[in-house]
């Protein structure tokens, strides 16, 4: 399907960052009369998009994520990369965020005509914060920047809906002491195709190196034999700049990998599934949100619902009821 792309995608497409960043300020609405626009430019510049390698990156406020972006982003832009760094964060309306939205955080990159920083839109579920994330992917991806970094921290979900963004998924891990996995949550090793245990620096190398061995011999137990990709585990360290070179040799090594047994373009195919239904399920929320009839009605069908004189699937249905399903 090849749609017009409307001026302001052109701006897009010709790599205006003034125009790309009012672009995602415009899918990024949620006023319903700036979704006709923001729908023509994203389908307009649909063609454009998809070249780019797209990392979700992950881990523990405090692990390095923004020292280490911005120092992997430096390292990716002296090789010729264009750079895009999104977050999803789901909290970030509420609390102000655990990822912050300041620049400085990543200051060489904030500054770098060919890296472009973004903060987490501030929406209100995890579905709508990623659907959102994604079409700010695309859009950076049509203004030509080919590398797009996406971070987020261990909010909810927050770690499966960007790992369902991206291609190949990095967790950043703390060095620790002994066997304990600290600060990695249950299952986000399963979600890992790459371990970076940062700040293998100075007296911090030694317990990295520990903890590197207790993260393979986790991985050992949990990939099963004959795996198409067993993530390795990497020391790096942000600060010092160490390791980039293996971890972005390794970032390339999982695409390569997974083109070869055809399982890129299947997962890449199943996100653009998972895409539409999150968008459908915002539509339902949004309704819910917005609809007359139900707002006026809920707080009776709510208290009938907590005073126990409907029950719940009851009250479900007269919900159901007005949206007409
Ligand atoms: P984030 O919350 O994951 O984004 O973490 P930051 O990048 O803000 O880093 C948190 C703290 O760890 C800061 O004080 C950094 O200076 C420090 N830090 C980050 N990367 C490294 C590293 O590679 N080595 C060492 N020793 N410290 C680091």
């Amino acid at each position: 399907m090849s749609r017009r792309i409307p001026p302001d995608g052109e701006a897009v497409a010709g790599g205006d960052r003034a125009a790309l960043a009012r672009a995602i300020t415009l899918v990024e609405s949620k006023r319903p009369e700036d979704r006709p626009g923001a729908r023509a430019l994203v389908d307009g510049l649909m063609s454009r998009t998809g070249r780019a390698i797209r990392v979700g990156i992950t881990g523990v406020p405090g692990v390095g994520k923004s020292t280490l972006i911005d120092a992997l982003g430096s390292y990716l832009i002296d090789r010729g990369h264009r750079v895009a760094v999104l977050a999803v964060d789901p909290s970030s309306s509420r609390t102000g965020g655990a990822i912050l939205g300041d620049k400085t955080r990543m200051a060489r990159l904030a500054t770098a005509p060919a890296a472009f920083v973004r903060p987490s839109p501030s929406s209100g579920t995890l579905g709508g914060v990623a659907a959102r994330t994604r079409e700010a992917m695309l859009l950076c991806e049509a203004a030509g920047f080919d590398v797009v970094l996406v971070e987020t921290v261990g909010v909810g979900q927050s770690e499966t809906a960007v790992a369902d963004l991206t291609d190949t998924f990095l967790v950043v891990a703390l060095p620790g002491a002994g066997d304990e996995l600290q600060g990695i949550k249950k299952g986000i090793i399963e979600l890992a195709d790459i371990i970076a245990v940062n700040k293998a620096d100075g007296s911090g190398g030694e317990r990295a190196a520990a903890a590197a061995a207790d993260y393979r011999a986790a991985l050992h137990i949990l990939v099963p034999p004959g795996a198409a990709w067993t993530p390795p585990v990497l020391l790096v360290s942000g600060l010092a700049e160490t390791g980039l070179d293996a971890l972005w040799d390794q970032v390339r090594q999982h695409r390569d990998r997974m083109e070869a047994a055809g399982a890129f373009a299947a997962k890449r195919k199943r996100q653009d599934g998972r895409w539409m239904w999150a968008l459908v399920e915002e539509r339902i929320r949004e309704r819910l949100r917005t609809d007359p009839t139900i707002r006026e009605k809920l707080p009776a069908i709510e208290a009938a619902v907590a005073e126990a004189r409907l029950s719940p699937a009851a009250g479900a249905d007269e919900i159901a009821a007005i949206l007409g399903i």
